[in-house]
């Protein structure tokens, strides 16, 4: 049985027991809406610790835009039975109150990292994953958390904010769980139109047909522009970027003299797609 709890006192116990008896914990952050990408973090947590919380929180925080977040798909019952089946130990679903309370005044902000790609077009959006994660870190008290590659950057970002705080956690990354045709999962995709979601796989083909070109020695900023016109061709909307970038800091990469990943964000009606690749 998955135990739903709301209330970080009755959290508190509960692992405080688990951890007198020498258990580990892990922990998954979510905003809910769960889909086999969560399942894989959920699973890889079980398989790395003892007792597993996964947490469903929706952080208005995180979101630059209100009608994203208004939007945001929400199924708590579809989520639970989700969890039931993977053997999850505590669904935590604390309402906005109970993560921030009247009277809450601190922001987490990571310099660097937090600057290109997603910060540059979500102001405001790493402050309120990093603020959001210290809060579930010190609220469950897990000594492991799992996150998706999927989220490339902001996985980079919740390991410089451990590391730069020194919390008492490990954080893991997992590949990113992918439709049979490519298309990485997301929560958001329940909101893209038959037509939209035959389209969206488009994005990680050209990304990968993009990748093949620059390890074959065609140059980066070549590859990069055949890749764009072929998006916006095939039907895609505006594109928020398609970059190489180092994998080591994010830093622009022209060529592979270092290991680089490649990212893109790019909207499909009023859905925003992000996929990245190693390359
Ligand atoms: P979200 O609910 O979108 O905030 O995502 C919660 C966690 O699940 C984050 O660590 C994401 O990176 C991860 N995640 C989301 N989609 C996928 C996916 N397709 N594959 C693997 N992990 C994912």
């Amino acid at each position: 049985m998955t135990q739903v709890i709301r209330k970080a006192a009755e959290l508190r116990d509960k692992v405080a027991a688990w951890k007198r008896s020498g258990m580990l914990v892990g922990v998954v952050p979510t905003m809910g809406a769960l889909h086999d990408g969560h399942l894989s973090l959920a699973r890889a947590a079980r398989k790395q610790s003892d007792r597993v919380i996964v947490t469903v929180f929706v952080n208005p925080m995180q979101f630059n835009n209100a009608s994203d977040l208004d939007k945001y798909p929400r199924d708590e019952a579809q989520d639970l039975a989700l969890l039931e089946a993977e053997g999850v130990d505590v669904l935590f679903a604390p309402g906005v109150d109970e993560v921030y309370p009247d009277g809450f005044a601190t922001t987490v902000s990571v310099a660097g990292i937090t600057e290109p790609l997603e910060g540059a077009f979500r102001p405001g959006h790493f402050d309120g994953v990093a603020t959001v994660c210290s809060k579930l870190f010190g609220m469950t008290q897990a000594g492991r958390a799992f996150f998706g590659e999927k989220d490339w950057q902001q996985l980079q970002v919740v390991q410089q904010l451990t590391r730069d705080l020194n919390m008492p956690i490990r954080i893991i990354g997992c590949p990113t769980i992918r439709e049979e045709d490519g298309l990485a999962m997301s929560s958001r995709n329940v909101r893209l139109t038959a037509e939209e979601h035959e389209l969206a796989p488009r994005l990680h083909s050209v990304m990968q047909e993009a990748a093949a070109k620059i390890r074959d020695g065609v140059p980066v900023e070549g590859a990069l522009n055949d890749a764009k016109t072929e998006l916006k061709d095939a039907g895609f909307g505006a594109l928020d970027y398609l970059e190489l970038r180092t994998v080591d800091g994010l830093k622009p990469a022209t060529d592979l003299a270092e290991p680089a990943r490649m990212l893109a964000a790019i909207w499909l009606g009023d859905v925003r797609l992000i996929d990245n690749i190693a390359v």
